[in-house]
């Protein structure tokens, strides 16, 4: 028989669990915040002896291994490769702002959203990251790191909704006090627009910022880069988005990566500022992201300049628009492309 996650339970859970061991629901606190900083079992020491051997025989917790841990010289930022149970990995990278630490996460291995400019979908969905898996890379990435993680970001490997159940599941264990305590305001979910998902989590009472890769303001050009544009037509998009701001009061962010002569021309600009102004109508952001080149893809990045321009057009349309700071690019930060190559290493 399985034996039970024990990192993916809610204190509550938690707390019949060891209850059913034979000890007291007291126990499942001190657990509860040692299984949150990663602490392996035999360092927990204020629990008994004959608790951590019960806890060894009839419970599963395992901690992703650092496979590969690469520390950018120039800003310090930091891309873990962790390993999982099945020999699957997938990636973190912390980023260190002046305002705090913040942890971007995968949600799967690998995507099966098939998105152009992808790297981490080039060889499809292997499967979702359980609770604990996505709760062990926050947990590692700050003891590793000795330091405090303030803010997440959902924008790692893999569509947080399309594994929609065990992503909410790990909201609520992040969040929890007794753990890490980490706000739901200080939480961003990115999504390369499911609409039912997004509506969804609109109700589901956790103001967390949704952020949604937009990429081109009209259908046609959309579904040439993204496939979910198919499914979920622009305007049933903004529907939910604006739905997503009415239910939770949070502005809503919109990614748009600049690519090379798909969708970085000044009409490009003037349609997303008329498109965000007709459809959502309030305030919103919109996050410009240079192309992080993935050799397979072909596709090239928008030059410095041209991204500016693209910025200051959308701000003279009265939209808020920034270019991202690029972190890390002396260590391939973005996301998908050290799985990428250990996967091709190991011959998967
Ligand atoms: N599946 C989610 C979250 C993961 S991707 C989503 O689609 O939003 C996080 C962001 O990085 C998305 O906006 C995605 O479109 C963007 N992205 C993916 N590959 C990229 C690349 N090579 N260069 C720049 N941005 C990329």
């Amino acid at each position: 028989m399985e034996k039970p996650d024990i990192m993916s339970m809610t204190k509550e859970e938690l707390k019949d669990f060891v209850v059913s061991l034979g000890e007291s629901a007291y126990r499942a606190g001190q657990l509860f915040r040692r299984m949150h900083t990663a602490t392996p079992i035999d360092e927990m020491t204020d629990l008994s002896k004959a608790f951590r051997e019960k806890l060894k025989e009839s419970a599963e917790y395992r901690l992703p291994t650092i496979e590969k841990k690469l520390v950018s010289k120039k800003d310090g930022t930091v891309k873990y490769l962790f390993g999982l149970i099945d020999g699957e990995c997938v990636e973190s990278v912390l980023m260190k702002y002046e305002y705090g630490n913040t942890l971007c996460v995968s949600s799967q291995a690998g995507c099966r959203m098939g998105c152009k400019f992808c790297a981490s979908t080039l060889s499809g969905r292997v499967r979702n990251l359980t609770p604990s898996e996505i709760l062990g890379q926050v947990a590692l990435a700050a003891r590793d790191s000795g330091e405090r993680v303030h803010g997440i970001v959902m924008m790692g490997i893999g569509e947080p909704l399309d594994n929609y159940d065990n992503v909410i599941r790990f909201l609520h264990l992040v969040g929890d006090e007794g753990g890490l305590g980490i706000g739901m305001r200080h939480i961003s979910l990115s999504t390369c627009g499911i609409v039912p998902g997004i509506r969804r989590l609109a109700d589901e009472g956790i103001p967390v910022t949704l952020s949604v890769s937009l990429h081109a303001y009209d259908n046609d050009k959309r579904r040439e880069i993204m496939p979910i544009a198919n499914k979920y037509p622009i305007d049933e998009l903004l529907a939910a988005c604006r739905y997503y701001f009415d239910k939770t009061g949070r502005r809503v962010s919109f990614e748009y990566t600049l690519i090379s002569g798909k969708n970085d021309t000044p009409e490009d600009a003037a349609g997303l500022a008329s498109l965000l102004k007709e459809k959502m109508g309030v305030p919103s952001h919109i996050n410009l992201i240079m192309l992080n080149e993935v050799e397979e893809t072909g596709l090239k990045s928008t030059g410095r300049q041209r991204a500016a321009a693209f910025a200051d057009e959308l701000c003279r349309r009265g939209q808020n628009a920034t270019v991202r700071r690029r972190l890390g690019g002396d260590i391939d930060a973005s996301c998908g492309q050290l799985r990428l190559n250990r996967n091709r290493e190991a011959g998967r």
